[in-house]
């Protein structure tokens, strides 16, 4: 009777396919915002259901209103009580931007030695064809070895989550039945460190937000009118000025309404990985606001905030206009955490901006998306098998994260299946993610691989009782 060392061997003697093969996608300039990247998605979904057909999986490649999604599924053992388990991957890629940045070719990746670490560069190879490639191979070395899968194996490999998955709630609605599973492993994420293996438990919410406010006239001349009429950069400057108080708090009515406190225990597990970590990498924090009572990691994880991304409105141009424009404009965000519903937050932003216009002026409010936060129980069954198979493979707990963040996958995943999510993954902030030269190592790759068969065994074991 063949056991998990022998799988995990197994991937240890077919380690220079698996990477020849990764190389292979990483090749193909899959980029789904650009309407170029057409040949290069259809190509990458090609190959990627050719592999998932050649470990024994049933794929096919399903067109949506954007990119098409890869769906690939194992023949249900339904006799036995064994757990469906669904694996979440993105097969797209970032654009690759300034060529001239890029000291390697994006699409023609290969493997080189740099200080001691076997690395291969191109766009892709971190986020997240290398991710999707760790449980892709776990499965066909667990086959290979046992002649059957774990359990029952859904696989789902999205095209443009670079675009922000417009077509990915569709898709689940129209797929409800063939996505129903025991759990859902999102393997989209970043580990703690090199050496250390993290499972992210909190994701915050996203509002996008944009407001005008314009007065009655249009633009004006500041000599003659300046000292007596509205000014609208003025009015919305004050109005974004007061948004935060002196201790970093939001001022909007009700912003914290539903907002509990961060758990005892969540803090003390985030107090012990200090406040020094690469988290924060080369950011310098003079200046910054940290919001009284809470330690730079419980701001970034777990407190909602409103953030400005943008304010535009009178004299862009390159010379000298002493004008009163006629409208300002301003961008805003939040971050939202568990408790805050996007809608709710929208209405008492607008409130709280149409309380402090004075008269004749008005704003007008234009709105993007909106999701909620995700908190994902620290005592499911799911996450602690997947902390052990974790732990087995890098000697050295998971961290329990959050991130400031948001995967708006995950909401749609637990409310619009019910299925209970994991979110798992091997890259790091240090892989140059979406940057030029974006790379990854063989011995994550390794690991990571690694690290599922082992999962893969406690959900086995967990299934026998
Ligand atoms: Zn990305």
């Amino acid at each position: 009777m063949p056991d998990r060392d022998n799988v995990l061997d197994d991937i240890d003697l077919n380690f220079d396919t698996t990477v020849a093969k990764l190389l292979e996608l990483i090749a193909i300039p899959s980029i789904s915002s650009a309407p170029s990247g057409e040949a290069g998605i259809a190509q990458a979904a090609e190959w990627l259901k050719r592999e998932l057909d050649d470990i024994g999986l049933s794929a096919k490649i399903v067109a949506t209103m954007g990119r098409p999604v890869v769906l690939a599924q194992s023949t249900a053992k339904s006799d036995q009580a064994r757990p469906k388990l669904l694996f979440y991957g993105h097969y797209d890629v970032q654009p690759v931007g300034d060529l001239a940045q890029w000291t390697h070719p994006p699409f023609g990746p290969r493997v080189i030695q740099e200080d001691g670490v076997h690395r291969f560069y191109g766009r892709g190879s971190s986020d997240s064809k290398s991710q999707l490639w760790t449980f892709i191979e776990a499965l066909r070395a667990w086959r290979a070895v046992y002649r059957e899968f774990p359990a029952d194996i859904i696989v789902l490999l999205e095209g443009e989550e670079e675009c922000g998955s417009p077509s990915l709630p569709d898709f689940i609605e129209r797929f409800r039945s063939e996505l129903a599973c025991d759990v859902a492993f999102i393997c989209d994420a970043e580990m703690w460190s090199p050496t250390q293996p993290a499972i992210t438990t909190q994701l915050k919410g996203l509002v996008h937000e944009r407001v005008t406010i314009s007065t009655p006239n249009p633009d004006l001349h500041s000599g003659h009118y300046g000292a007596v009429a509205a000014n609208p950069i003025r009015i919305l400057s004050s109005i974004l000025a007061g948004l935060h108080d002196e201790n970093g708090q939001v001022t909007i009515d009700g912003f914290y309404d539903g907002v509990s406190d961060i758990p005892e225990k969540v803090r003390e597990q985030w107090a012990e990985l200090g406040e020094e970590h690469s988290l924060i990498g080369d950011v310098d924090l003079t200046g910054g606001v940290t919001e009284e009572g809470y330690s730079l990691l419980e701001a970034m994880w777990g407190r909602p905030t409103v953030d400005i991304n943008g304010i535009t409105g009178g004299n862009q141009g390159p010379g000298e206009r002493s004008v009163l424009p006629g409208s300002a404009t301003s961008r805003l965000s939040f971050r939202l955490v568990g408790g805050q519903e996007p809608e709710t937050i929208r209405k008492r932003f607008r409130s709280h901006v149409e309380a402090r216009l004075p008269q004749g002026c008005k704003a007008e409010f234009e709105g993007v998306g909106g999701s909620s936060a995700v908190m994902l129980s620290q005592d499911s069954r799911f996450l602690k098998v997947a902390s052990r198979g974790l732990e087995e493979e890098w000697g050295i707990p998971a961290i329990l994260r959050g991130t400031g963040g948001a995967i708006p996958l995950v909401e749609q995943f637990s409310r619009g299946l019910g299925a209970e999510c994991v979110v798992i993954g091997f890259i790091l902030p240090g892989d140059a993610i979406h940057a030029p030269d974006e790379h990854y190592d063989t011995e994550r790759l390794r690991k990571g691989v690694r690290s599922w068969v082992r999962i893969f065994d406690e959900i086995r074991q967990d299934a026998r009782g």
